[in-house]
C-alpha cells in the first residue's frame, strides 16, 4: 500500500536493533522473545516520542512555527524529547510540567534543564491540559508556536508509529522469522493508535496488545476510546478505505499497580530479571510495568509457549535514577 508523504525531520537513529532475548527464554522455558529497541533511537537517551517528533516537528517546521509547547509529568519522556528535538531544528520549546519546581532535578527534569527548556510548573495539570493558555501567551509575544498534545498522541505523531512497523515487518524478514504479538507500555495511546493502524497499512500478522500503565482521572475519556479516536483520524489521514472498531484494539488493563510513577514488586523485578539476564535496563513507570504484566501473561498462559512474542522497549531510562530508592527497597 502506498502511504501519502507527510512532512518529516530526521531526529533518531533508524532502524533500531530488534533483537532476541534467548536468554531470558531460556530461563522461562518459553515463549521466544524478541526485543525492538526504540530505547535506542539515540534523541537525549532516546525513546518512543522520538518517531512522533519527526512528523510533529516536520508540520511544525511546514507551518513556519518558531516554538513549541508541550507537557506532562515532570519525569516525562515525552517532554524530554521534544526539548531535544526542538532544538535540533532551532526552535524555543516551552514545557509544562505537572509538579513542583523543588520537586526533583533529577533524571528527565534534569535533562529538561540542560536542553534549556523554559518551564512552566504546575502541579495541578500532570496531562498537560493547559498548553493553549501558555501558546496564547507566546503568540501575544509575537511567537508563533506550535502545541503538541499530552505524549505527542495525535494522527500526525501515531505515523511515526505505522512506519515503525514497516520497519519491524522488514527486520523480521530478515531473520526469517514470524511474530504472533507486539507487546508494549501503552498510556497516551499514539504508540497503540500508529501500530494498529500501521498493521493495516502494512499487512502483519500479529495481534497489538498494549499493557495500560496508567488509569484515566474521573471524567477523563478511558485510553481505550482516545486510541480508537486517534486511530480512525489516522486511518482518515491516510485515507485508508475505513477505520477501526474498539473489537479490533488489544489491551491488558489489569497491571495499573499502585497507580502512575507507583513502582511496585511487579516492575522492580521485571527490571532485575531483564537486567540480570540480558543486560537490557527497562524503565520504572512504563517498560518496567509493560515487561512484568508480559511475564505474568505468559505465566497465566494468556500468552503460550507456541507464540513468539515482540516486546517494544519504549525508553524512558532516565527515570530510573530518580526511583532509586524504590528499586532499591
Ligand atoms: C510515552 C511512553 C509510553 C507510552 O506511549 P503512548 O504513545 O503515550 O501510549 C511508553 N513508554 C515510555 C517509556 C514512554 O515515555
Amino acid at each position: 500500500m502506498r502511504i501519502p508523504k507527510f512532512p518529516k525531520v530526521n531526529l533518531g537513529f533508524f532502524p533500531t536493533p530488534l533483537t532476541e532475548l534467548k536468554r531470558l527464554s531460556a530461563y522461562l522455558g518459553g515463549p521466544r522473545i524478541f526485543i525492538k529497541r526504540d530505547d535506542q533511537t539515540g534523541l537525549a537517551t532516546g525513546g518512543n516520542k522520538t518517531r512522533k517528533l519527526e512528523y510533529l516537528i516536520g508540520e511544525a517546521i511546514s507551518l513556519d512555527c518558531d516554538s513549541v509547547v508541550t507537557g506532562g509529568a515532570p519525569q516525562s519522556n515525552h517532554c524530554r524529547q521534544t526539548v531535544a528535538a526542538a532544538n535540533v531544528y532551532g526552535l524555543n520549546c516551552c514545557l509544562q510540567l505537572g509538579g513542583h519546581y523543588t520537586e526533583t532535578l533529577e533524571g528527565n527534569v534534569l535533562l529538561d534543564n540542560l536542553l534549556g527548556a523554559c518551564i512552566h510548573w504546575d502541579p495541578q495539570h500532570r496531562r498537560a491540559e493547559g498548553l493553549q493558555t501558555i501558546a496564547n501567551n507566546l503568540a501575544k509575544r509575537g511567537s508563533k508556536p506550535y502545541v503538541i498534545p499530552y505524549g505527542g498522541s495525535n494522527a500526525v505523531g501515531a505515523l511515526g508509529y505505522v512506519s515503525a512497523v514497516g520497519e519491524i515487518q522488514k527486520q523480521l524478514k530478515s531473520l526469517g522469522q514470524n511474530i504472533s504479538h507486539i507487546i508494549f507500555a501503552s498510556s497516551s495511546g499514539g504508540t497503540q493508535a500508529g501500530l494498529t493502524i500501521g498493521k493495516i497499512v502494512y499487512g502483519l500478522d500479529a495481534e497489538i496488545v498494549g499493557i495500560e500503565i496508567d488509569k484515566s482521572s474521573p471524567g477523563e475519556k478511558p485510553l481505550r476510546e482516545k486510541i480508537l479516536t486517534c486511530a480512525n483520524d489516522l486511518a482518515r489521514k491516510l485515507k485508508l478505505k475505513r477505520g477501526i472498531e474498539m473489537s479490533n484494539l488489544s489491551f491488558e488493563n489489569g497491571y495499573l499497580g499502585g497507580g502512575y510513577g507507583v513502582v511496585g514488586d511487579l516492575e522492580s523485578s521485571a527490571i532485575r530479571l531483564l537486567a540480570e539476564k540480558e543486560g537490557i535496563l527497562l524503565d520504572p513507570v512504563y517498560t518496567g510495568r509493560a515487561f512484568g504484566a508480559m511475564l505474568d501473561l505468559i505465566k497465566r498462559g494468556r500468552f503460550t509457549k507456541n507464540d513468539t512474542l515482540l516486546f517494544i522497549h519504549t525508553g524512558g531510562t532516565p527515570a530510573l535514577f530518580p526511583y532509586s530508592k524504590d528499586l532499591l527497597k
